[in-house]
């Protein structure tokens, strides 16, 4: 077991805890950062499977992300645009399938005007609501105590509007059942990405990939901190000096492989692990409540690779929405410069569960069959396939992020990023703008090194 001393011991190297380290080093202190996994990155995976490069986590990146697209410009990478020419598909309740163009789905003039309605009354609370303190709106507590799924139907009895509306943030976003989440929690999602109109147009938040992987900034920034960061060593223990104890005593992070005594550490892992870690001694009450209330969700991204892209030469962007089809989303995920065609599908919280309750063949059978279903016969027979199970990856436990149960938003929303002692906070999922993304991470950890930064030298 190797002993090491640092300013700051950073647990997790995805893209916030790596954001977080470089910017401490960057500022001349000393760290060490220690990941689990065998390679960097997190939530954010680049490989090749079947001899098909494929994002396997976090891959698409929209105008507003200012952070990620600072990062990616100052570490050298390129972006390109997700191809979207041609027509969409939408499947509607029936199972019909109607192709069309523009944002609106090709519903009824009625549910057209509902759906614009819930669409106006989104945007209006993410307006006035915002990103950064949810909690403190003065009606934070009535809207996070009505559940996102019942929400719509108050406002509206169209249902197929309903479940249009609720698919960009349920099934689309937070990957939970829209029963199982408030709509104080819906609209922190929509004002996180700048109002819910931006999450509803597939243009603007999915509109551009990294050229050769998403994973590359984590691996960019890992290079960075040269020999700083310690693969294959999961943190069991987090040793502290207590409520009342003298920050003197610092923190140690013992791993499998390291152990680093410093000034200060950083959990950048998601809220749902961090009771993975034991700390000496336990962490005060309101953590030990706060963290049983926010949990990851559960999707399928799904990676169908075929010899040409069909669908563009008949006419077909790749897009379709169907919320009641079991794959509620496809798009066009064609890698950089490639001459197959790649489709990514997304099969979320319920319906994920009724699959996983299949063999491996029956669950590809259904999945590509509703693929199909959008983009006819040839996506059945696709030359790789592949599912993304983030449920099964015991270092994350769900996709794409955490989000609090119904009410817990509002209840421990403000104090969730609140150092203990000198354990700071740092992931995607405790974001602002960029909230879920990788451009929270990124935002998220360099808010966490600038006050460590401050606190070193105070
Ligand atoms: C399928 C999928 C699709 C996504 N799509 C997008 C997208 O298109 N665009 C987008 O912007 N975002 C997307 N995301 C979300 C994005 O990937 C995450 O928000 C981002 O990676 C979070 O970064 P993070 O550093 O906060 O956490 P993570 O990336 O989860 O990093 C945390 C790290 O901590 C490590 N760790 C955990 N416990 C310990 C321990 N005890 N000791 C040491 N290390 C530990 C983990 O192994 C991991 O490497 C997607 C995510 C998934 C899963």
């Amino acid at each position: 077991m190797e002993h090491l001393e640092r300013d700051v011991v950073v647990i997790g190297a995805g893209p916030s805890g790596l954001t977080a380290a470089t910017e401490l080093q960057r500022a001349g202190l000393s760290v060490a950062v220690l990941e689990a996994r065998d390679r960097v990155g997190g939530r954010t995976w680049t490989d090749v499977v079947d001899g098909a490069m494929l994002e396997i986590g976090g891959q698409w990146v929209s105008p507003d992300q200012t952070a990620l697209l600072r990062t990616l410009d100052r570490l050298g990478l390129e972006t390109f645009s997700r191809y979207r020419d041609g027509e969409s598909v939408y499947i509607d309740p029936q199972g019909r399938r109607t192709r069309y163009t523009g944002e609106m789905f090709p519903v009824s003039e009625e549910t057209e005007r509902e759906m614009n309605k819930l669409i106006e009354s989104l945007d209006k609370l993410a307006a006035e609501i915002g990103a950064t303190e949810p909690w403190a709106h003065p009606r934070a507590r009535e809207l996070d105590t009505i559940s996102f799924h019942h929400w719509l139907r108050q406002q509206s009895a169209d249902e197929e509007a309903c479940n249009n509306i609720g698919l960009f943030v349920a099934g689309g976003m937070l990957t939970k059942p829209a029963h199982s989440f408030s709509v104080l929690q819906a609209v922190l999602m929509a004002a996180s990405a700048g109002s819910f109109s931006n999450l509803v147009d597939d243009g603007f938040i999915l509109d551009k990939r990294v050229v050769g992987g998403m994973q590359q900034v984590s691996q960019r920034l890992a290079e960075e901190l040269g020999g700083n960061v310690f693969l294959n060593s999961p943190v069991r223990t987090l040793r502290w000096p207590g409520e009342d104890g003298s920050a003197a005593q610092g923190v140690t992070a013992v791993s499998d492989t390291v152990t680093v005594k410093a000034r200060y550490a950083i959990m950048a892992v998601p809220p749902n692990l961090y009771s993975r870690v034991w700390y000496e001694p336990p962490l005060p009450r309101r953590q030990h409540q706060m963290h049983q209330h926010q949990s990851l969700g559960l999707v399928i991204k799904v990676h169908a690779v075929y010899g040409t892209p069909f669908w563009r030469e008949e006419g077909l962007s790749g897009t379709g929405f169907g919320a009641a089809s079991l794959v509620q989303e496809v798009y066009d995920n064609t890698n950089h410069g490639d001459s197959r065609g790649t489709l990514v599908g997304f099969v979320s919280d319920e319906k994920a569960d009724a699959v996983f309750e299949l063999s491996a063949e029956e669950r590809r059978e259904a999945i590509l069959a509703s693929i199909a279903s959008y983009l006819g016969e040839k996506a059945l027979t696709p030359e790789v396939y592949y599912e993304s199970d983030w449920g099964s990856e015991e270092w994350t436990r769900g996709a794409y992020a955490s989000s609090y149960d119904l009410g817990g938003l509002h209840r421990y929303g403000k104090d969730q990023l609140k150092p203990v002692g000198p354990i700071y906070w740092s992931c995607s999922d405790l974001a602002a703008e960029g909230y879920q993304h990788v451009d929270g991470a990124i935002r998220v950890g360099e808010a966490t090194a600038a006050a460590i930064i401050s606190a070193a030298r105070s």
